[in-house]
């Protein structure tokens, strides 16, 4: 399959995106994930977008696109992959719109994962994240804590707070979501492909994409 997941930071584009690879191999694309790897990396992506992310500020829709490019074209895209994170902006809806025409790829839907705020702030306050940039494994110090605590399941790294998982940060990227992002809901419903699940629960989230994507 091939998805655009959209939603405001902590509506759980992340962990649906997971859950749905196990289902047909597509591959997840965070472009956050992406980012945090090549700033623990050092290397000029990560320097490049380093003080954006700590503020809880957009990339520049150039470098996203640059990294974008190159990712699609990759080999384990060809099974489908879950846009998680990405676009964030018009600009970006627009760019992807043009990329994909250019590789002569069809996307099936863009899903909006519609939580209501006090759940997103609740979730992204008690969010844990792996810090080992190859894992990124998600926790929730209330719902969904590690084993160990500090500690990862999967890999043993330390788990810690994002730094853009402050309050204040937290209160700027939803801000963020709420001027740039959230026009894209209206951007994907004129194309004709979007899809609005309103649920807090990630196998509903699943649910209502399969059963769309079998209609
Ligand atoms: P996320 O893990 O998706 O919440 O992303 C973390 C941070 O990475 C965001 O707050 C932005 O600073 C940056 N970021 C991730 N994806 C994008 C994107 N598509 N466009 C611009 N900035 C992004």
């Amino acid at each position: 399959m091939k998805l655009i997941l959209l939603g405001a930071p902590g509506a759980g584009k992340g962990t649906v995106a997971k859950l749905l690879t196990k289902l047909d191999g597509s591959v997840q694309i965070s472009t956050g994930d992406i980012l945090r790897g090549a700033v623990q990396a050092g290397s000029e992506l990560g320097k490049q977008a380093e003080a954006y992310m700590k503020a809880g500020d957009l990339v520049p829709d150039e470098l996203i696109m640059g990294i974008m490019e190159k990712r699609l074209q990759e080999p384990d895209c060809q099974k489908g992959f879950l846009l998680d994170g990405f676009p964030r902006t018009i600009p970006q809806a627009e760019a992807l719109k043009q990329l994909l025409a250019k590789l002569g790829i069809e996307l099936d839907m863009a899903v909006n994962i519609d939580v209501p705020r006090d759940v997103i702030l609740d979730r992204l306050t008690t969010r844990r994240t792996c810090s080992n940039a190859e894992c990124q494994a998600i926790y929730n110090v209330k719902s969904n804590p590690p084993k160990k605590e500090g500690v990862c399941d999967k890999c043993g790294s330390p788990v810690v707070q994002r730094e853009d998982e402050t309050e204040e940060a937290i209160s700027h990227r939803l801000q963020t979501y709420n001027d740039k992002t959230a026009p894209l809901i209206g951007f994907y419903d004129k194309e004709g492909m979007l899809l609005t699940v309103t649920a807090t629960s990630s196998d509903a989230v699943i649910d209502a994409i399969q059963k769309k994507l079998a209609a």
